[in-house]
C-alpha cells in the first residue's frame, strides 16, 4: 500500500495493542473513479499466525491535526509505505471498496447524529440548571418596584422561550434516534431483504445525521446563550460541547453531501414509496392525536405542515430531473431541513398523545409535570417554530435560482 489520508480519527494511539485501519485504495490498473476502488486492512502490527503481534507495519502518523473542538480525539495525518513496505489484506471482493465502506458509513452517520444528540442534551441540562440558580435582573412583573427582589433568570420570558425551544429539538431528535434506530434494528431481525422497509431506513439517516448535528449544534450554541457570559468562558462545559459538536456536520459526510444523497437518492426510492410511508406515519400519529380535545389543534397543524411538505417534495423532486437541476440541489439542504423540522413536530405530537392518555388514565402524582411538559413541548414546537418551517418551505417552493446564475466573479466584492 503506498500513499497519505489526512484526518484520520484515532488514527494513532497507545490506548489499544493493535489498530487496524479500514482503507479504500486503487489496485494498479483498476478503473478510475468510485467503482474501481477496493478496500484494505491495515494494521499498524503485522498479526502472527498464533495471533501473537508480529512486526511494525509501514504505516505511520505523521501529524496531529490542531482542531477547533474534539480535543480528546486524535486526529491524525497517516502516510501509508513510506519504506515501500506497508500491508494491506483485501477485504471482500476487489473493486467493492465503496460498496463495503458505506455499510459501515452508515452507522457511522447515525452514531454522528445521536453524538449531536448527546451534545445537545448535556448542554440543556446544563443551562437548565444554571438558569434555576444565577439569581439577575427583577420579575418583569416587578419592573415598576425597585425594591423587588431579584430572580432566578428562568421565571425571565425569554430564557423560557430559549429553554423550551432547546428542550423541543432535544426531546423530538431522541425520540426520532429510537424510532430510526427501531427501523434500523427491526431490518436486522427478519424484515430484512424488505426493500421498501430498507428504503425507508436509508430515507431516514441522512436526516439522523444531518438535522440531529445541525440542531444539536444550535442547542449549544443557545445554551451559551442561557449562560450569558458565564457561557462564553471555559468555567463552564458548554462552550466546550459546542466546539465539540461543531464536527458533527462535517465528518461522515458534510450537510451538502447528505442533502444531495437525500434528494438524489433517497426521496424518489422505490418510486417514492419510502417517502409515502414517512408520510403515512406521520399520519398515524396525527389521526390518534385529533381523537384528543386539546391536541387536535395541533394535529391540524401538523397536518397542514406535511401536505405541504408533500408538494414540495414533488415541485423539488421534479426540479432535480429538469434542466434546472442545479438550483433544485442549491435548495436541498433547506429541503432535508424542513423535513427534520417535521419530523420534529411528529415526534413531540407522538410524546403529547402517549402524555395525553397517561393523564387521562390517572398517573402518579409525581409524573403529571413531566406529562403536561411533553404536552406543553409540543405545543410551543407546532404553535411557534413551525410557522417558520412553513415559510421555508415556500422557499424551497419558490427555488430562487440567484445562487446558482449569478456569475463567479460577483461573489466577490462586498
Ligand atoms: C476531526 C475530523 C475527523 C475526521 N476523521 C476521519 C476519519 O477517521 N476517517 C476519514 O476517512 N475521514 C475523516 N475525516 C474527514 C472528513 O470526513 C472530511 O473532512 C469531510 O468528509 C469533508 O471532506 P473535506 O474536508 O475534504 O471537505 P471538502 O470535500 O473540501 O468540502 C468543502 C465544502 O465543499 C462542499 N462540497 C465538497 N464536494 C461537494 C460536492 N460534490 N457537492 C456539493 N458540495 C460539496 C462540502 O459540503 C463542504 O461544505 C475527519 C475530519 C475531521 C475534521
Amino acid at each position: 500500500m503506498t500513499g497519505n489520508k489526512i484526518f484520520i480519527t484515532n488514527g494513532e494511539h497507545n490506548l489499544a495493542e493493535n489498530i487496524i485501519h479500514p482503507v479504500l485504495a486503487r489496485i494498479e490498473g483498476d478503473p478510475p473513479g468510485t467503482t474501481g476502488i477496493s478496500i484494505f486492512l491495515v494494521p499498524k502490527f503485522l498479526v502472527n499466525p498464533d495471533s501473537t503481534l508480529g512486526a511494525r507495519n509501514d504505516i505511520v502518523c505523521t501529524g496531529v491535526e490542531e482542531k477547533h473542538g474534539i480535543h480528546g480525539s486524535a486526529t491524525c495525518s497517516m502516510t501509508l509505505g513510506a519504506k515501500g513496505e506497508c500491508l494491506g489484506y483485501l477485504l471482500g471482493e476487489e473493486r467493492k471498496g465503496m460498496k463495503i465502506m458505506f455499510y459501515m458509513m452508515n452507522d457511522a452517520r447515525l452514531n454522528t447524529g445521536l453524538q449531536g444528540l448527546a451534545y445537545a442534551s448535556a448542554a440543556y441540562l446544563e443551562a437548565l440548571n444554571y438558569s434555576r440558580e444565577r439569581i439577575q435582573g427583577r420579575d418583569l412583573a416587578d419592573f415598576a418596584d425597585r425594591g423587588a427582589k431579584s430572580v432566578p433568570i428562568i421565571k425571565h420570558p425569554d430564557v423560557r422561550r430559549n429553554l423550551l425551544r432547546m428542550k423541543a429539538y432535544v426531546s423530538g431528535m431522541r425520540s426520532f434516534f429510537y424510532y430510526a434506530a427501531l427501523c434500523g434494528e427491526e431490518l436486522g431481525l427478519g424484515n430484512k431483504g424488505e426493500a421498501l422497509n430498507e428504503a425507508f431506513f436509508s430515507l431516514l439517516t441522512p436526516i439522523v445525521k444531518e438535522y440531529m448535528a445541525v440542531m444539536g449544534y444550535e442547542v449549544c450554541n443557545q445554551a451559551i446563550q442561557v449562560f450569558g457570559g458565564a457561557g462564553y468562558t471555559r468555567d463552564y462545559p458548554v462552550e466546550q460541547y459546542a466546539r465539540d459538536c461543531r464536527i458533527t456536520p462535517i465528518y461522515e459526510g458534510t450537510s451538502g453531501i447528505q442533502a444531495m444523497d437525500f434528494l438524489a437518492r433517497k426521496i424518489g426510492a422505490e418510486k417514492g414509496a419510502a417517502f409515502a410511508k414517512l408520510i403515512s406515519e406521520i399520519s398515524q400519529t396525527t389521526a390518534r392525536a385529533k381523537e384528543i380535545k386539546t391536541l387536535a389543534p395541533l394535529a391540524e397543524k401538523l397536518d397542514t405542515a406535511v401536505s405541504r411538505l408533500t408538494d414540495i417534495t414533488q415541485i423539488i423532486g421534479k426540479k432535480a430531473l429538469s434542466p434546472e437541476f442545479k438550483t433544485a440541489f442549491a435548495h436541498s439542504l433547506p429541503f432535508l431541513h424542513v423535513t427534520g423540522d417535521v419530523i420534529m413536530a411528529w415526534m413531540l405530537l407522538w410524546r403529547g398523545v402517549v402524555s395525553s392518555e397517561k393523564l387521562a388514565k390517572g398517573c402518579h402524582p409525581k409524573d403529571q409535570s413531566f406529562y403536561n411538559g411533553q404536552i406543553r413541548t409540543a405545543e410551543f414546537f407546532i404553535q411557534t417554530e413551525l410557522y417558520a418551517t412553513l415559510g421555508k418551505m415556500d422557499a424551497v417552493a419558490q427555488g430562487c435560482p440567484a445562487a446558482i446564475e449569478m456569475e463567479d466573479d460577483a461573489f466577490g466584492g462586498l
